[in-house]
C-alpha cells in the first residue's frame, strides 16, 4: 500500500495542507466511509490519516490464533460490495476484502499510514479544525486543517487490551500474553494453555489452540451464551447453485439475515425464558447429557443483553468433547509461580496463560478535541442519534451497532453525513451543530446505553467517558437497526435540531 506523508516537512507546509473532511482511521468503517465520501460528495477534498502501518482496524491488530468474524460477512461487509465467500471470515479475509475496496475505487492516494491524531481544536472563526499528528516513521509532527472530522477510529483502544490485575502475577514462571497483543512466534505445541474468559475471543481462541496444544483450559468467572450453527448460510448457496449474480445473491441473503436477526432479537425481550431454554439445549445437545451445561454455559443475563457469540460448526464445543479442551467455571485468587490459585481451592497449572479479558473504551482515539480554545469533555456532551454531539461542531463519530453488524451503521451514517455535507454545500454554510431544541430542554439526561438493555464489561468500565443520551429517540443511539435504516434517511436537515453558520 503507497505511503504518502513519510517525508519530512517544513512548518510552512504542515500549516497550509487543507481537506475539506479528514477521516480518523481505516478499519472497515474508515474505508467504507471514504467509499461513500467519494461516490456520494463527487469533487470533494478528503484523507484519511491511520496509525497503523495498515488498513484493516481491527482486523489488523487481532492477531490471536483462529481470528475471525463472529457475524456473518454479508451484513459485515459492506453493502456495496458482495461478499462471496463463507460468512464467518478470518481477519485475513476480511483484509483481503477490504483491500479489494481500495483498490477497486482507487482509494490508496487518499490514506496516509503511521499517522497518529493526538489533538484537533475547532475554531469558529475560521470554521475549520487544526489536527495534530505524528508521524511515526519520522517522528515528524503533522499539521493538516480540514472542514470537517469524520470520527472512524472505532470504540478501543488498540495498543493495549484490558487487563485485571490480580495477585502474584508477577510470580507466573510460564508466558503471560492478552489476546489482543498477540505475540505471533508464540510456540504453544504441547503446551498446558490456560484462557481467561469466555467472551467472542476466548471462544474462538480455544478451539484454534486445542489442536495443537497439550490441553486448553477456558477459564470463566461466568458463562456466556453462544449460538452455533453451520459456517455457510442455505439461501446463497442455493442462489449460487442458480448462477444469480452476486450482488443479488448479497442483497437477498442480507435481507434475510437481517429479517432473522431482528425477529430473533424481539424474542429475546418478548421470551427471554424460551430463548435461553432453547440456547442451551442446543449446548447440551452438542456437549452430550453427561454435561454440567447449568454450570458452564448457563449465563445469569437475559440472552443479548450481552453479547451472543456465534461458533461456526461448534468448534469450541467440539474441542472440549475431544477433551483436549475444557472449561472451568471458578474465579481467581491469585497467580503463582506454576499456575492459578481458584478461590474454590482448585489449582490450575500452565505453561501459557493467555488474558482474552476485552479492551480498553477509549473516547475519540485518545484525540484531544477543544472547541474555540477550550478543552471539550466528551462526557459532557449529548448525542444527536450516536453520532454528532452538542458543542462540537462539524464532527461526525461511526459507532456501530452490538446486536447486528457494526457495519450496517458505517453505511447509514454515511449516507447522512454526505447528504449533510452537500446540504452544507448547497445552503452556503461552513459550520454545523447540534443543539437542544427548545422542547428538549426538559428533557432528562442519561448515560450513553442503559444497562438493562445492554451490559458488557468494557460499557459498563468506561460508561463515564461516553457523551450523555437523551429520552427522545433522536438523542439517543437507539442501537435499532431495523428503525434507524428508515429513520435516518428521513432526518430534516432543515430541523430545529442543525445550527448552521
Ligand atoms: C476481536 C474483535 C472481533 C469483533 N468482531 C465483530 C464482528 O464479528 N461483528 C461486529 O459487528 N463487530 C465486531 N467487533 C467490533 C469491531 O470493532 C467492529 O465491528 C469494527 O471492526 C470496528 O471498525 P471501525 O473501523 O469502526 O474501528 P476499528 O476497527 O477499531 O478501527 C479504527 C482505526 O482507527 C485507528 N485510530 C484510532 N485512533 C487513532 C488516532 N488517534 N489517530 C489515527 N488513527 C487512529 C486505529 O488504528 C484503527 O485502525 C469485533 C471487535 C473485536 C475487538
Amino acid at each position: 500500500m503507497p505511503d504518502s506523508g513519510t517525508l519530512p516537512r517544513s512548518e510552512d507546509q504542515l500549516a497550509t495542507e487543507h481537506f475539506d473532511v479528514l477521516i480518523v482511521g481505516a478499519g472497515i468503517s474508515g474505508v467504507g466511509s471514504a467509499y461513500h465520501l467519494i461516490h456520494q460528495c463527487p469533487g470533494i477534498s478528503f484523507v484519511v490519516l491511520e496509525a497503523q502501518d495498515s488498513f484493516g482496524g481491527t482486523w489488523l491488530t487481532h492477531k490471536y490464533p483462529g481470528i475471525r468474524s463472529d457475524s456473518d460477512l454479508h451484513t459485515f461487509g459492506y453493502r456495496f460490495k458482495p461478499w462471496t465467500s463463507a460468512p464467518i471470515a478470518t481477519a485475513e479475509e476480511i483484509r483481503r476484502y477490504m483491500g479489494e475496496v481500495i483498490e477497486e475505487n482507487d482509494l490508496a492516494r487518499h490514506i496516509r499510514y503511521r499517522h497518529s491524531i493526538t489533538a484537533a481544536s475547532w475554531s469558529s472563526a475560521d470554521k475549520r479544525w487544526t489536527v495534530e499528528a505524528t508521524n511515526t516513521a519520522t517522528g515528524q509532527p503533522v499539521r493538516i486543517t480540514c472542514g470537517f472530522l469524520w470520527m472512524c477510529q472505532g470504540y478501543y483502544r488498540h495498543s493495549e487490551g484490558y487487563l485485571p490485575q490480580w495477585e502474584g502475577m508477577e510470580s507466573f514462571k510460564g508466558t503471560l500474553v492478552h489476546a489482543q497483543t498477540w505475540p505471533e512466534d508464540l510456540d504453544y505445541a504441547g503446551k498446558r494453555v490456560i484462557v481467561i474468559g469466555s467472551g467472542a475471543s476466548a471462544a474462538t481462541i480455544v478451539p484454534a489452540m486445542a489442536p495443537t496444544a497439550g490441553h486448553v483450559t477456558m477459564l470463566q468467572r461466568s458463562p456466556t451464551y453462544f449460538r452455533s450453527g453451520r459456517n455457510a448460510i442455505e439461501i446463497a448457496e442455493e442462489l449460487r447453485r442458480l448462477q444469480i449474480p452476486e450482488e443479488w445473491i448479497h442483497e437477498i441473503t442480507r435481507r434475510k439475515i437481517l429479517f432473522e436477526q431482528d425477529m430473533f432479537t424481539r424474542r429475546t425481550f418478548q421470551e427471554p425464558e424460551k430463548v435461553r431454554e432453547e440456547l442451551l439445549a442446543d449446548v447440551q445437545q452438542r456437549l452430550g447429557p453427561d454435561y454440567d451445561v447449568t454450570t458452564h454455559f448457563t449465563p445469569r443475563y437475559r440472552p443479548w443483553q450481552q453479547r451472543l457469540a456465534f461458533v461456526p460448526d461448534g468448534d469450541l464445543f467440539e474441542g472440549i468433547r475431544s477433551g483436549k479442551a475444557s472449561v472451568v467455571t471458578d474465579e481467581i485468587e491469585r497467580f503463582d509461580e506454576m499456575g492459578i490459585q481458584l478461590k474454590s481451592g482448585r489449582h490450575l497449572e500452565a505453561d501459557i496463560i493467555v488474558a482474552a479479558t476485552g479492551f480498553n473504551l477509549c473516547m475519540l482515539g485518545d484525540i484531544a478535541i477543544s472547541v474555540d480554545g477550550r478543552a471539550m469533555n466528551f462526557a459532557d456532551t449529548v448525542t444527536y442519534r450516536g453520532t454528532m454531539f452538542t458543542g462540537i461542531p462539524n464532527m461526525a463519530w461511526v459507532f456501530g451497532y452490538f446486536r447486528a453488524s457494526w457495519t450496517l451503521r458505517t453505511d447509514l451514517v454515511a449516507d447522512f453525513v454526505c447528504r449533510l455535507l452537500n446540504h452544507m454545500r448547497a445552503i452556503g454554510a461552513r459550520q454545523v451543530e447540534v443543539a437542544l431544541r427548545p422542547e428538549d430542554r426538559d428533557m432528562k439526561l442519561l448515560p450513553w446505553i442503559d444497562d438493562e438493555n445492554f451490559n458488557p464489561g468494557y460499557m459498563m468500565r468506561g460508561m463515564h467517558l461516553l457523551p450523555k443520551r437523551g429520552e427522545k429517540r433522536e438523542w439517543s443511539h437507539t442501537q435499532d437497526y431495523w428503525k434507524e435504516k428508515d429513520e435516518f434517511p428521513a432526518i430534516d436537515l432543515n430541523g430545529a435540531e442543525f445550527r448552521y453558520s
